[in-house]
This record gives structure tokens, C-alpha cells and sequence, in this order.
């Protein structure tokens, strides 16, 4: 008798094109099942309770950081990232991990709320529920730190979890998947499915009470629209085109190394890496001279070799090349490197000065280890050309004196003053953006209510003896109510 094959799929090493994995393409019938035995797992992990689900996801936090050779070995293979980059991310995920199992019971315990002078008889309460079952789309450039951020935060106010990881990385899925049933008390509170983006969509559709997903802007609408039939909630972290605006009273060499950092580590495969300087032509000349210097000291190459790796998706090395070829082409020119730094699967540094702001180079995100330096006459100019994006994910302020002042005008969901990336590392802030990078946050306490819903339980304390919300309201409580509001307009509220 012939056995049916199962559909699979090859992750690779970017690095060599080597295949190191092979997984099931799961089925829309399949990715249902799972989101059945998740719900019927639900009940079980709420009756655990705070204390409960903090044993075991502190136990799953140390299961990690012992294990951090082994995974941090397959991020590096599945990414091309170098070990120690996998490291830091894989710490970095722990952490949140840790945070959110610790302060879940305090985020979620029911607030009292002042019920106002025409209410005074009631209490006025809002308690925080988990939503059930959460399904969780990750990508591929931080395979662990990225997903994380939202399967940490959904598991620790309740919920039970569905993963699906980037084709890219399935075996870090499948990794955390095993490592977290090591410490389950029971089976089904957190699974990874398998597949490519059709199998996205059925975990979409499978009756999940929320998806939160990171990815590409394009994936970002569709995955929205198929929740929508559903009137399934979503939380959306997409790309970024982050700025970097330098001011005159800058420390130039900090602003330099971390920018030079946030643009090419990781490849500059990083939502929130810095795409684009605005910097004050006082100070642009030594910015840039500082910029090139330090470039000369990097390069891309396999883990053990080199500064940063290959380009995860090779498709991402057109885009690259296309955006590198756009700015040369629109006025831009080359400080450093050019179109010949494109080797697939590697990229050398590029830096690309003057370009003009209406060039894709500058309205895209790149995704790759370039970044373009444009001279501004102040910040007001900086501020304005940061704000001038349809992206609005992060901003990276380097000033000694006006970086609060600047914070407060830019158009985005975090701001990095005098640092980069450091907002991702702090787990009690929200993380996420807006405009086209996004909507929702994971991260810190708004980031754990997004897995949670309101409810409003309002209670008689005792009877007032006027009637308002009756048939035998009187004329002169209505009198009552109209003196009293215009007297207090919401004071005592
Ligand atoms: P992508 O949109 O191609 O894929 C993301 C995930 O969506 C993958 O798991 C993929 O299989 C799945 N998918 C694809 N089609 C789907 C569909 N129709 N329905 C449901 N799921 C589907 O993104 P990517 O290339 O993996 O990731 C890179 C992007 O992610 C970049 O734009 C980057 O800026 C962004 N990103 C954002 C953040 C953030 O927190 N804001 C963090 C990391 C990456």
C-alpha cells in the first residue's frame, strides 16, 4: 500500500544554502485541531493561576538560559547571524520571559475606579480576563526575542499559545516548543505549527481569540483582513524606516558607533535598525568621516567570520540592490561601498550620503547593512524629515542638551535619546509603532493587556433615595441631575 507523503518544507543555512531541517507543512484541518486541544488546555491554565504559571514559566526561563549554547547554535545556523548576536537575543527573550511571568498578577488585578457624585452609591471595578487562545506569527530576524515578546506576555496572563514561526526559522519553533514542554504541567498551553504562510493565514481563521503578528507591512494587511471575517482582534509589529537625528551638541563618537551598530548588525535586519541620519551640517562633516572609519573595521561573513552575517532571505538581496542602485541614481552618493558590496548571500557596508528624500532608498524600508546620511540646517528640519515617513516605528535622538524636547515631537511608537535599541531591552515599556509599522504593543503592561479583555462590573453599595435609571424619575430629579452636572462638568469623576 502507498504511503501518503506529508507536505514539507527545507529551512536552510544562509550562510551555504545548506538544508538543516525539514518540517510538515501543516494543513488549515490540522492548524483547527490544534486550536481546539489549545482551547480546551485553556481552561486548565487559567485555574493554575498567577503563582501557578509563574513556577512554570520561571522554570522555562532557566530551562533556556542553561540550554543558551544549543540555541543560540541553531538562531546562528537558521539566520547566519554570529553566535554571539544569538546570545545576546536569546537573553534578551529570557528576560521578558521573566518579566512578564513576575508581574502578570499585579498588571491584571482589578482596579477600582471613582464612580463620580451622580454614581456615589456604586463601586466601580474593571477586571482583566485572558482572551484564551493566542496565535502567535512570527519572522525570521529575531527568531526568538521577536515571537517572544508576544508568546511571554499572552502565556503569563493566561492564555494558552499557538506559534508559527518563519518558514526561515521553524527549527527555533519546534525548539521552544519542546524546551517549554519539559516544564508544562500538562499538554496543549503552548504548541508550534509548522508551514509557510498559507498556514499563517488557517491559524487566522482557526478560531484563536487573537493573533499577534510580526512581520512585513504587505503580510501585515493580509493577515489583518482574514481576521477581520472572523472578528478575530489583531496586533500588528511591521517594519520601520527609523531615523536618526544627530544634533550639533552630540557626542559624536557614541552617536557614530551605536548608529553604525543599529544599522548593520543583524545584517540590518532589524525592525527597529536606523535606515536613515539626519544630522546638523555643523557637525556632518566629522559625523560622516567618523561613519566611514569604523566601517572600514566591519564586514559581513559566516558566524565565526564576520561582524554580521549573510542576508537571511536571500529575496531581501534585490531589494537591497535595488534600493542602493535607487539613491546613486537620484542624486545619492557613495561614502562608502556601493552597488559592488552586494555579494550574495553577503552584503558589505554601505553608506550613502545626500539622498534625496523623495528616492525609495529613503522611503523604503532597506532591511540591509546600508544607511544613507542627509545633512539637515537644524532640528526642526531633522524632526520634520524624520516625521515625513509612512513608517512610524522607532527614532534614535543623539543630543547632550535637546533630546527630551525632540522625543516629544517625533512621530513614532519609541524613541531611543542618546542609545539604540535599548527600549526593546526594557521590559516594562510598550514596544511597537504606528502608521504603516503597525498598531498594538507587545512588551511591558499595555503589552501583556493585549492579551487580556475589560470587564466593567459596576455594584450598588446602597440605594440613594432618587431614582435616575428608573420609570419613577421625578421631575425634580431631573432637575437634579441637569444642576449638578452643569455645576461639576465631570469634577469628583
Ligand atoms: P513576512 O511578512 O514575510 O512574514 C512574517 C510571518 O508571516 C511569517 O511567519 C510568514 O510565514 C507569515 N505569513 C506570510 N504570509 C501569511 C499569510 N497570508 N497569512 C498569515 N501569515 C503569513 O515578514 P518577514 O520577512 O518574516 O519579517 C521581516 C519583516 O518583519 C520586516 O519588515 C521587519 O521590519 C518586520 N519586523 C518587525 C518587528 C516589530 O516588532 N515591529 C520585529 C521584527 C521584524
Amino acid at each position: 500500500m502507498a504511503t501518503k507523503r506529508i507536505p514539507s518544507f527545507d529551512s536552510h543555512n544562509p550562510a551555504t544554502g545548506e538544508v538543516v531541517g525539514t518540517y510538515p507543512m501543516m494543513s488549515g484541518k490540522e492548524v483547527t485541531e490544534i486550536a481546539a486541544h489549545a482551547r480546551a488546555a485553556a481552561a486548565k491554565w487559567q485555574q493554575l493561576g498567577f503563582n501557578g504559571r509563574k513556577k512554570v514559566l520561571i522554570s522555562w526561563c532557566s530551562l533556556i538560559m542553561n540550554r543558551i549554547d544549543q540555541i543560540a547554535a541553531l538562531v546562528s545556523l537558521e539566520t547566519g547571524k554570529p553566535v554571539s548576536d544569538a546570545k545576546l537575543e536569546v537573553s534578551l527573550a529570557a528576560s521578558h520571559l521573566g518579566w512578564a511571568a513576575r508581574h502578570a498578577e499585579e498588571i491584571m488585578r482589578t482596579s477600582y475606579r471613582a464612580p463620580g457624585l451622580l454614581m456615589a452609591n456604586m463601586s466601580a471595578t474593571v477586571q482583566r480576563s485572558p482572551l484564551g487562545v493566542v496565535g502567535v506569527i512570527g519572522p525570521w530576524n529575531y527568531p526568538i526575542f521577536t515571537p517572544m515578546g508576544s508568546i511571554s506576555y499572552a502565556l503569563a496572563a493566561g492564555n494558552t499559545v499557538i506559534f508559527k514561526p518563519s518558514e526561515y526559522t521553524p527549527g527555533v519553533g519546534v525548539w521552544l516548543e519542546e524546551t517549554f514542554n519539559e516544564v508544562a504541567p500538562f499538554a496543549d498551553i503552548f504548541t508550534t505549527i509548522t508551514g509557510l504562510g498559507e498556514t499563517g493565514g488557517a491559524l487566522c481563521t482557526s478560531g484563536v481569540d487573537k493573533i499577534s503578528f510580526t512581520g512585513s507591512t504587505r503580510t501585515a494587511k493580509i493577515v489583518a483582513a482574514q481576521c477581520a471575517t472572523n472578528m478575530v482582534p489583531v496586533v500588528l509589529e511591521c517594519g520601520g524606516k527609523d531615523p536618526v537625528i544627530v544634533a550639533a551638541d552630540a557626542n559624536l563618537e557614541r552617536a557614530v558607533d551605536a548608529t553604525i551598530w543599529s544599522a548593520m548588525a543583524n545584517a540590518g535586519q532589524s525592525c527597529i535598525g536606523a535606515e536613515r541620519v539626519y544630522v546638523d551640517e555643523k557637525v556632518a562633516d566629522k559625523f560622516v568621516e567618523l561613519a566611514v572609519e569604523l566601517a572600514k573595521t566591519i564586514h559581513a561573513g559566516a558566524p565565526g567570520d564576520g561582524n554580521y552575517g549573510p542576508a537571511t532571505m536571500p529575496s531581501q538581496i534585490k531589494v537591497i540592490q535595488k534600493h542602493i542602485k535607487a539613491a546613486i541614481a537620484d542624486g545619492g552618493t557613495c561614502a562608502y561601498g556601493g552597488p559592488d558590496s552586494v555579494k550574495p548571500p553577503f552584503v558589505q557596508p554601505v553608506i550613502l550620503l545626500n539622498v534625496p528624500e523623495d528616492s525609495t532608498a529613503v522611503r523604503e524600508e532597506t532591511f540591509g547593512p546600508t544607511i544613507i546620511i542627509n545633512r539637515v540646517k537644524n532640528m526642526r528640519e531633522a524632526i520634520d524629515l524624520s516625521n515625513a515617513s509612512s513608517y512610524g516605528l522607532g527614532a534614535n535622538v543623539w543630543s547632550r542638551r535637546q533630546g527630551k524636547r525632540i522625543a516629544a515631537e517625533l512621530a513614532c511608537g519609541m524613541v531611543a535619546i542618546n542609545s539604540t535599541f535599548s527600549f526593546a531591552a526594557v521590559a516594562s515599556v510598550p514596544f511597537g509603532g504606528i502608521k504603516d509599522s503597525g498598531y498594538g504593543r507587545v512588551h511591558g503592561p499595555e503589552g501583556l493587556l493585549e492579551y487580556t479583555y475589560a470587564r466593567t462590573v459596576v455594584r450598588t453599595r446602597f440605594n440613594l433615595p432618587i431614582k435616575f435609571l428608573s420609570f419613577k424619575r421625578r421631575p425634580k430629579d431631573d432637575s437634579l441631575v441637569i444642576a449638578l452636572t452643569k455645576m461639576l462638568k465631570g469634577r469628583l469623576g
